[in-house]
């Protein structure tokens, strides 16, 4: 027995690394991300995927054999960045783009090389506790009062999930409940929330899109008067699900205005700001005498919110969080009991990650936003993100310039904008016209149906993006509108 051990020791001790080869693969992927980074400003936003990318990939097989690792950094090089969007790009602009802050690598790695536990605070208090100081710096950001707590998640999604079933369990919508039970939001609301109400078993609810102003801001009104005759009707309204920056727009619905309704009728106001929170940290006036910080007036009186770090401080994929006021009401839904547990419940001082949310065993994510932030402070992302406002007024200014139509003026840093072609369709024209943006690649944008109405969008969030690639794409537009409008002339 003891013989057969220490075989099997031998060929599995090659799983912890002698420190000459540790150091050896180290170095190669260090080289490897080094390389990337200094590289990125000659790489595009965006390579148009042929027919079945990045096949070649198939050809490194998972089949249990060992391989060096410069074989395997090849396999990743040639597959990486030749087909698809570009993330790290400063000039990805499409949907909502995302950050790769280098210090959040730093972080990723020590937590995977210490593999603290961040599940439970037994397990890993210093672990635990920084991610609830982080959650609790946020609540603070907010305004949400002391005793707010939440969770770190791994998005925006699992955010709005958590938030969603808290809000169903605290306003006791038993099954028998459901049918009668009503959910406000507007058509402008990000898909995970649908995603949520299905995955939170209230699909047979009722969904009541209330009606948007011109700029795709939810009307408080028109709010107020669906939950009034909802209520009239004996249906049970008990949720709002309001946006603070929209997905396709970058609108702030009225949360204030919003709040009041939810207050006066005891409905649950969750607020979706995963693409938007992080913008209360910027001092930009608006048009008209108020500040980018006034329209999120009223976010305070929310009772949980949604907000990424992944996007509004550049960090990288990975990392979204939910805040939520009652804390208790989180923690009921998500509670646990589990004999093998039972040691590890014993210390009150620090909520437990398990405890409030789906997980357990998770990773340590917190450190990989604890590190930038301690290491820069706040001052470089508060720039960063009032760099982006002013950005996107530039470009909505600018493009108008070029002769295209614009949406509404950018609450954020989303804008929408078309070139309506003096004959001809013009949704067709501007289908055309991103095509060959996106063909080119060198910057990336996307697009969006409003209404029957083909829209092009810039989403300008990338910690990257500077005056240099909104200039670029100007000159991009200018070229392709004109080269468009001379193969339609020589038809
Ligand atoms: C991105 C986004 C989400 C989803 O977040 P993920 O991090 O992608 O899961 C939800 N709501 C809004 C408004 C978003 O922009």
């Amino acid at each position: 027995m003891r013989k057969k051990i220490q075989q099997l020791e031998q060929t599995a001790k090659q799983l912890e690394l002698e420190p000459v080869k540790r150091k050896k693969w180290d170095d190669a992927v260090q080289g490897y991300a080094h390389d990337f980074l200094n590289n990125l400003p000659q790489l595009k936003g965006f390579v148009k995927p042929g027919k079945n990318p990045a096949a070649a990939i198939l050809g490194c097989p998972i089949d249990g054999l060992p391989k060096p690792i410069e074989e395997l950094l090849a396999v990743l090089k040639e597959n990486l960045h030749t087909s698809g969007v570009n993330p790290a790009s400063g000039g990805h602009l499409g949907y909502i783009p995302g950050g790769g802050i280098y210090p959040t690598a730093l972080g990723d790695y020590l937590a995977a090389v210490t593999n603290e536990y961040a599940g439970i605070f037994f397990g890993g208090p210093a672990a635990v506790r920084i991610e609830n100081m982080l959650l609790r710096w946020m609540c603070q950001l907010m305004g949400y009062p002391e005793g707010a707590l939440g969770n770190l998640t791994s998005g925006g999604s699992i955010a709005n999930l958590i938030a969603f079933v808290t809000a169903r369990d605290a306003k006791n919508i038993r099954p028998e409940k459901i049918r009668k039970s009503v959910i406000y939001l507007t058509a402008q609301v990000h898909h995970c929330v649908h995603k949520a109400i299905r995955i939170g078993g209230m699909e047979a609810a009722t969904v009541r899109n209330v009606p948007m102003d011109a700029h795709f801001r939810m009307d408080a009104k028109a709010l107020a008067k669906l939950v009034a005759k909802d209520q009239a009707d004996g249906l049970n309204p008990f949720l709002v699900v309001a946006s603070a920056g929209t997905t396709d727009t970058g609108a702030m619905d009225p949360l204030n205005d919003i709040a009041d309704i939810c207050e006066a009728e005891n409905l649950w106001l969750h607020v979706d700001a995963a693409y938007g929170g992080f913008f209360i940290l910027a001092d930009v006036d608006k048009p008209g005498g108020s500040t980018i910080k006034d329209s999120f007036k009223g976010i305070e009186r929310s009772d949980s919110l949604a907000i990424d770090p992944h996007k509004g401080l550049f960090l990288s994929y990975g990392l979204g969080a939910v805040l939520i006021k009652d804390v208790q009401a989180q923690a009921t839904t998500h509670r646990y009991q589990a004999n093998y547990m039972q040691d590890a419940i014993s210390l009150t001082e620090e909520y437990s990650p398990a405890e409030l949310s789906p997980e357990l065993t998770k990773h340590w994510r917190g450190l990989r936003m604890w590190l930038p932030l301690q290491l820069f402070g706040t001052a470089p992302f508060k720039a960063a993100l009032e760099e982006k406002i002013l950005l996107t007024r530039y470009f909505y200014g600018e493009i108008q310039k070029l002769g295209f139509e614009v949406g509404p003026f950018p609450d954020l840093s989303v804008c929408m904008y078309r070139y309506v072609p003096e004959e001809g369709d013009a949704n067709k024209f501007n289908a055309q016209l991103l095509d060959h943006v996106q063909t080119d690649g060198r910057i990336f944008v996307s697009s969006t149906t409003i209404g029957g109405v083909f829209w092009m969008r810039v989403a300008i969030l990338c910690f990257r993006t500077h005056l240099r690639e909104i200039d670029l794409l100007l000159e991009m537009f200018r070229e392709g509108v004109r080269e468009i409008e001379v193969n339609v002339a020589a038809c």
